[in-house]
């Protein structure tokens, strides 16, 4: 007898999500389909953290019924036939609704031959057995769980377990995968899975930068990423993306800092900038290309080697502001805060806030319109007059407007 969750179901799915999962079941029994509720949902419902990224599994045709459920809704309906998947949109959450496939792996690494399948077929397919498991939407089944792989148990023994020795081949970013729930929600990766996961790290050898790249952001925007870095250094995977990374103690601390210091936005790009620091310039450049990085990204991160080569010139305690301004100006925001974070210096560091903080936002109180106004033809001139301006506000030397113009006049009858 299978187990049936439709009482936790109703008490896990806010009103309005429960009566479309509802709709949709009826409604595809109408069409003599079947509909399951799958993956992550699944798993989130039994460890009762808020998921309503739904994903359903269609035995039968998944274009067909979002479509019929599209008909007397408000939610934008996108398809693909040809993966045969819909997605219906609604205001403040979504529905994926995939045709149920089989896969097949032509050579490691290869994106995988899809086929229609049944329900079975779509959960062999995929990665750990905690992510495995389905529940019938069917109006006569409803909340009735599918758990082929055993998933349930591994979830109340806080196991990541692959479904067959071959997973990690076929696709390698399960590793990163694996990685990431493992540490997400404090489990372990089951003792014969740990061990493939060393056997096959190498295959990550066989992933293209963008897939890798796409693992690694996700893994960045976990809570606590360097709790994945570490374990995947410890399990011979970090160096699989590039050797010289590591996810060491020296990157914890500058990871938990990092959070610190934006408190309201994912410290993305400052994460990685922090994940190259101990890496040469050459390093870094194979690990960009290796990974694609697109160029927003490349540059903040070439920026961090850049700076962090110009740091000693922060070091003096007696540095003028507008050569600090002068020095920083040319760089990317984040390249600044992940070289404020990784700096060993408290007299650099503090010069990096003072940029961060203040002077990059000074400006003069004079603006071009005046200048000219005060005689001064557009073109070059005016711009190396506004910048002497910035420099002289940085440092102090004056305060008002009519300090200001009184300078400029200075330097007119001077030059
Ligand atoms: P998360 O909370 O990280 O979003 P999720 O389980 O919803 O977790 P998704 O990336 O949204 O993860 O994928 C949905 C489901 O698709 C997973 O639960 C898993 O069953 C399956 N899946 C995703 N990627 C793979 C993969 N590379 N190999 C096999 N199955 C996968
Ligand atoms: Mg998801």
């Amino acid at each position: 007898m299978s187990q049936n969750l439709s009482s936790q179901l109703e008490e896990y799915l806010p009103q309005q999500i429960l009566k479309l999962v509802r709709d949709t079941g009826e409604k595809a029994s109408e069409l003599g389909q079947e509909v399951y509720l799958v993956g992550g949902v699944v798993r989130d419902l039994f460890l009762d953290t808020a998921n309503f990224d739904l994903d359903l599994v269609v035995e039968g045709d998944a274009i067909r019924l979002a479509q019929e459920l599209a008909k007397d809704s408000q939610a934008k309906l996108t398809v693909h036939p040809h993966f045969g998947t819909a997605k219906l949109s609604y205001s403040n959450f979504s529905l994926d609704l995939a045709t149920a496939r089989r896969e097949t792996y032509s050579r490691p690494g290869a994106l995988p031959t899809v086929q229609p399948g049944n329900l079975s077929d779509d959960l062999r397919r995929r990665d750990f057995s905690i992510n495995a498991m389905a529940l019938s939407l069917a109006p006569q089944r409803f909340g009735e769980l599918v758990d082929l792989y055993h998933g349930k148990d591994d979830l109340d023994n806080q196991l990541i377990r692959v479904l067959h020795p071959n997973s990690f081949i076929d696709d390698a970013t399960r590793i990163l995968r694996g990685l990431r729930y493992e540490q997400r929600l404090d489990f372990k990766f089951e003792p014969e899975t740990a061990e493939l996961v060393r056997r096959d790290a190498r295959m990550l050898d066989t992933i293209s930068g963008d897939r890798i790249r796409h693992e690694l952001e996700l893994i960045l925007k976990e809570d606590y990423p360097e709790r994945v870095l570490r374990r995947a250094d410890e399990l011979g995977v970090l160096n699989k993306l590039h050797p010289s990374l590591k996810g060491n103690g020296w990157l914890s601390e500058r990871f938990d800092q990092a959070r610190q210091l934006s408190k309201r936005t994912s410290p993305y790009t400052i994460y990685l900038c922090l994940l190259i620091y101990n890496l040469t310039d050459q390093e870094n450049e194979q690990f960009l290309s290796r990974l694609n990085f697109p160029k927003r990204l490349a540059q903040a991160m070439r920026h961090t080697l850049q700076l962090k080569a110009q740091l000693h010139s922060l070091a003096s305690p007696q540095i003028r502001r507008s050569d600090i301004y002068q020095l920083l100006a040319r760089y990317t925001t984040q390249s600044i805060q992940a070289n404020a974070v990784a700096s060993e210096s408290p007299v650099v560091t503090r010069h990096l806030q003072l940029y961060l903080a203040k002077l990059r936002y000074v400006k003069p109180l004079l603006n071009g319109e005046d200048l000219q106004r005060m005689g001064i033809p557009s073109g070059p001139q005016l711009g190396k007059i506004l910048e002497a301006l910035r420099e002289a506000r940085l440092n102090g030397e004056v305060r008002t407007r009519e300090e200001e113009e009184k300078l400029v006049v200075t330097w007119r009858q001077t030059s």
